[in-house]
Order: C-alpha cells, then structure tokens, then sequence
C-alpha cells in the first residue's frame, strides 16, 4: 500500500494522513528500498542475521566515525544496553533532563536504576552542564570516590545526554564534569543522526551512544535502533547482550540472562538503503529549517531554538515558541488551528519531572523545560515537505 491509499488520523509519528493534510515528519523511500528488501525475501534471509545487518552496521559507523556499530530492535532497545555497558547497577541514578521523550528516562528503569531529572538551557533546550554542576555542588557528596546522592544515598553513577530536536548538547562540557565525578556518559543521539558538534559526528567522539530508525526520525528501518561505541569491550558486550548472552550458540549455554534484542535482515535492508541518502536528507533538514527561519523571523511573538555556535544542527524536528502576549494566542490554540487546517503540527512532550510514571524520581531546579514545554509547537519537517506546503504552514502561522 502507498501512504496515499491508507487513510488515517492516527497521530502515531511516521502514519500515513488524509489527502491534503501536511504530515509532521514521515519517511522518504526514493533509494534501493524496494530492491534490498526484495533481496532478503529472495534469499531467504529475512531474520536477526544476513549480510544487511552487517552492512548497516559498517555504514552507520563509517557515517558518524565510531569504530563499532551494534544494531538493536528499537532505539530504546538500544539506550538500555549502553547503559548495561557502561556499567550502571540496579538502584544507581542516572542524570537525565527534564525536556525529552520518555525513552531514555524509561531505559534507566529498565536497568533497575533510577533517573534524576535536570533542567534544560534556554537557548538550545539541551541538558543544562551549568545546572548538572549545581546539583552536583547542593545535593552530592564525594565519598570513598563515588558520587553520592545525599537524599537519596544513591550512587550517580552516569549522565545521560539526549540531544534533542537534532541539536547536540554542549557535550565537552558535559565529558568534563563526567570525568571529574567518574560519571558515565551514555548519548541518547536517536534524535540527532547526522548532527556535529564542533565539527565532529555525534556518535564519533563518545563512550557510547544511541540511534533509532523508527518512521518518524532521520533515516528509518520501520523500526530499529544502534548502538555506537569505539570500545572493543563494550561493542563485544552489546552485541552479547543483545542476543540473549548465548556463550554457546551449539550446545545453546548461557551464562546470563540476555534479552532478544536484534534487528532483522528486512529492516537493515531498509536501513541500508536509507543510508545511501542520509547526506541529503540531512541537507533538505537544515533548508526546511532555513526557510522557517527566515520567514517567521519577523513575526511578533515567536521563539526559535538557536544554532550554538558549536553546533551543525540536523535540523530534525522545527519546532518554534510562542508567547501568548505578543503572539495573541498560546500554543495549545495555535495547535488546534493548524490542525484543524489539515497541518499536522504538535508539542512537546509532558516534562518527565510532571510524568505520573516517574513520579517516584527526583528532580531539580526545573523551570527552562516547563516554559518551553507551554509555548512549543513542532511543524512539519519531512524530507519529502514541498515548496507549496511550506508556503501553506508560513501563512497559517503569519496569519494572525
Ligand atoms: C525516538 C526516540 C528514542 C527511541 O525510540 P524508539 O522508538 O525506541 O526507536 C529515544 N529517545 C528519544 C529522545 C527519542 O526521540
């Protein structure tokens, strides 16, 4: 079925949408998908091992210059394992910020461990470094060299960066108070493939860190998810864990409980094929954004996410603010409008310090992340957005 024979009002991100209405963010097939996934079906290789899973992994590590990539079910999947790797033990904490989709914050339950949520910067709505030294300085204590937690009498044991909407975070300054404290650092770049930080590939420079495929992000597999790292060992552990620890793959032993964590043939295949395009899907990212950028500019009212200057954004989702006042309405009417209009347009996600299902974690000092969570609006920003529909999202929002 094409995405113009399936009608659907599902929001679910990648979903196909009623004729006329603009989608948020959808897949673009314009390579080799239809013959790679052809191939797997013609050979038979359909399942968690055939010659794509390896291709997709080389070429994901040569894309952003990491000497292992281990492919995972979802990128989900794939944040629970670095984690894994990296070395966090059940009830440690994780330093995570408040502004992100839920994943990353989940992944450190999955672990057994728990999340402390830490504000954003107002400039680029990533993980604040200034904010993680405060709560360092006010809540921590250095004891028989570890960091402790003193209401809680954890252990911080990691931080986790997510670098959301295609922007990286200010990573050195993160690495660097990770390094004091003997904290791991474990990227959520599942937003942000294709993204540079000071001229270097996110993925390239850290100890490990994450990508998913899902339909609605960079480049998809329909699902699926890497992990990245130039550590031998933890490459090796990755990989080991992700398919169910098996030490003897005859005799079927396993000396721990793993999980069933692999990509298939059929969507590396896809991913392999979506690769051969990542430059100018990335290139098409940074002109959609360039266009809203100058066209909205001028109007009253509207915030953007600034570009840092040690940013190369992958421009993956435009998402502006709005204040109220000077703009005339707040978000959430600016959000019904445009998709009422048939422009499919959303916000943020509920802060993880307000989500019911974290509620038992800590968090500290958030104010940043509650006001860009009340005044954003994301906009559409497929690859595959055309001239006209732009033009269509422009003037619903200069309208007023
Ligand atoms: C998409 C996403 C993930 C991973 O999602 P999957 O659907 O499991 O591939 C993780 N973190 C963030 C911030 C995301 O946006």
């Amino acid at each position: 079925m094409s995405n113009t024979e399936v009608i659907s009002t599902s929001f679910e991100p990648g979903a196909a949408v009623k004729d006329g209405t603009i989608p948020l963010c959808v897949p673009e097939f314009g390579g080799n998908e239809w013959l790679y996934v052809k191939e797997c079906l013609d050979s038979n290789w359909v399942s968690s091992a055939g010659p794509f899973v390896n291709r997709f992994e080389q070429s994901l590590a040569e894309y952003v210059g990491a000497k292992h990539a281990v492919a995972a079910v979802n990128g989900t999947a794939a944040i629970h394992i670095a984690l894994l790797v990296a070395g966090l033990q059940p009830d440690e904490e994780v330093l995570v910020p408040a502004l992100t989709f839920i994943a990353p914050a989940n992944a450190v339950r999955y672990a057994g461990a728990w999340p402390v949520f830490i504000d954003i910067e107002p400039n680029h709505w990533q993980l604040d470094p200034q904010k993680v030294v405060d709560f360092i300085a006010q809540q921590c204590q250095w004891t028989d060299a570890k960091l402790i937690n003193k209401k809680t009498r954890r252990r911080v044991r990691a931080v986790l960066p997510v670098h959301i909407l295609g922007h990286p975070c200010d990573v050195d300054a993160l690495n660097e108070i990770a390094n004091k404290y003997e904290l791991a650092v474990v990227e959520d770049a599942t937003e942000s493939l294709g993204a540079r930080y000071k001229a270097r590939m996110l993925g390239s420079q850290s100890a490990v860190a994450c990508f998913s495929f899902n339909g609605n992000k960079l480049i998809t597999t329909g699902g699926g998810g890497m992990i990245v790292t130039s550590n031998d060992a933890w490459a090796e552990r990755a990989r080991y864990l992700t398919t169910q620890a098996k030490d003897d793959p005859f005799e079927y032993v396993h000396n721990e409980v793993g999980f069933n964590y692999r990509l298939t043939n059929i969507q590396a295949a896809l991913g392999c094929a979506q690769m051969e395009q990542i430059e100018s899907f990335v290139n098409r990212k940074r002109e959609i954004a360039a266009t809203y950028n100058r066209e909205l500019r001028s109007v009253g009212g509207l915030g953007f996410m600034k570009e840092a200057p040690w940013a190369f954004s992958s421009s993956w989702l435009y998402t502006i603010r709005i204040d109220k006042q000077e703009y005339g309405v707040d978000s959430r009417t600016l959000l019904q409008e445009l998709n009422r209009n048939g422009i499919q347009s959303r916000p943020l996600w509920q802060p993880m310090h307000h989500s019911p299902a974290h509620k038992d974690s800590q968090s500290f000092n958030i104010e940043i992340a509650d006001a860009v969570h009340r005044d954003a609006v994301s906009l559409p920003s497929s690859v595959g957005l055309n001239e006209l529909e732009q033009e269509r999202v422009i003037s619903a929002i200069r309208r007023r």
